[in-house]
């Protein structure tokens, strides 16, 4: 391993070593001292991600192992460089799927980090001192201030700590979109992370929503612990056909290949899909469900810091969280197996340094 020279901190973490294995093992690596920008954070709480597998499995062919997953991380400043104000020694903050940018284009003027074609991921990204990230299977974090995020007094870390991407990657593209109005009609394909807030921002919001699943086991938990308001088995050619034209907004959070058409279905003339999900293999977008409705498919990948820390601060106020299945360090690759077989119920995170799951 190539040694950097202010790359002193031993840290103990999780990574995948190769492709073949699907699987994690300990990894005792490096990571900076903490610089005069930096925050210092004792990791509690890490979310898993479908993503964490898309990496560790090399589903996108771009995975650079040995490869410590995480983006959901939650935990509390230990230390603050010299130059930064906004944070203290004991805050409960959090970092998300970004952790450099080059803070100088239009997207990083705007907040849109996550659009700077410099972009650094917070695993498997290449930061500003050419290093490979390391992201939150780890006990410690070493981030820049600018990339850190409050976690707001009522909600407990490990619940929240799914927001710091599940949360942001679909509430940005339904503010974009403006979903986040009541009286709207919102189709959630796919139950898992990403769908499960999904559904609590649009019911938060005011919106009639319609889960789409592959799963008719999940129906009951949708209707009467996520208040969805209705349930459709996308197999299910009666029940799809009785939702044609029926919604406003759908967001994709299919984490395998599948086809648009039928779901396009679903929507109203001019209605709009978001696909967030990033399956291996491209998704099939035929023709004729589009321009038959006129509708619009687009794309949209996690959000900018100012809109991830909005988002974290409307979670408090409506006291949004996830629903969680806490597990222990030793059970991380169980927790993937189950992620790979679409058993989760609705995200697994891993306790490394928190107590319980109280405040
Ligand atoms: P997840 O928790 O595993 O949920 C994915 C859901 O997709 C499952 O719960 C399941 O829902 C459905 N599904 C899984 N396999 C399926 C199959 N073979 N056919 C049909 N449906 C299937 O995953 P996640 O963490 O929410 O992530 C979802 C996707 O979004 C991943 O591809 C991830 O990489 C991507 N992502 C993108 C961004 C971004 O910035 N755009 C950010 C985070 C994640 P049902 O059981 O209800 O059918
Ligand atoms: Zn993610």
């Amino acid at each position: 391993m190539e040694v950097t020279p202010n790359h002193t901190q031993t840290v103990t973490g999780w990574a995948a070593m190769d492709e073949g294995s699907g699987k994690v093992e300990p990894f005792i690596f490096k990571r900076r001292e903490n610089g005069v920008d930096d925050v210092t954070i004792k990791v509690q709480y890490c979310g898993m991600c479908h993503t964490d597998l898309h990496f560790i499995q090399n589903d996108w062919g771009i995975t650079m192992y040995p490869v410590v997953p995480g983006h959901e991380i939650t935990g509390v400043v230990t230390k603050v460089g010299a130059n930064v104000s906004g944070f203290e020694v004991g805050d409960r903050v959090g970092v998300g799927c970004i952790s450099a940018s080059c803070l100088d284009c239009e997207h990083c003027r705007r907040s849109e980090e996550n659009y700077c074609d410099k972009v650094t991921l917070t695993y498997n990204g290449v930061f500003w001192d050419g290093t490979v990230t390391y992201g939150g299977y780890s006990s410690v974090l070493v981030a820049d201030k600018r990339f850190v995020v409050r976690i707001p007094d009522n909600l407990p870390l490990d619940a929240a700590a799914p927001l710091l991407c599940a949360g942001i990657t679909v509430y940005s593209p339904m503010k974009r979109h403006g979903m986040l109005r009541s009286g709207g009609s919102l189709g959630v394909v796919g139950l898992g992370g990403l769908g499960h807030v999904a559904v609590k921002f649009g019911k938060a919001f005011g919106l009639r929503v319609a889960v789409i699943s592959t799963s008719p086991a999940k129906e009951r938990e949708a209707r009467e612990r996520l208040k969805a308001d209705d349930f459709i088995v996308s197999t299910n050619q009666k029940q799809m056909q009785a939702m044609t034209r029926s919604l406003d907004y759908i967001i994709d959070t299919v984490s395998a290949k599948h086809s648009l058409g039928p779901i396009l279905e679903l929507l109203k003339v001019n209605g709009k899909l978001v696909l967030v999900a990033a399956p291996d293999q491209p998704v099939e977008l035929p023709s004729f469900p589009l321009i038959f409705g006129k509708r619009t498919v687009s794309g949209s990948m996690t959000g900018g810091l100012k809109e991830t820390q909005e988002m974290l601060d409307l979670c408090g106020e409506h006291n949004i969280t996830c629903d969680i299945e806490l597990v222990s360090t030793d059970r991380i690759n169980e927790a993937l197996a189950r992620m790979a077989r679409n058993d989760v119920r609705y995200r697994f995170v891993i306790n490394i340094g928190g107590n319980s799951s109280k405040l």
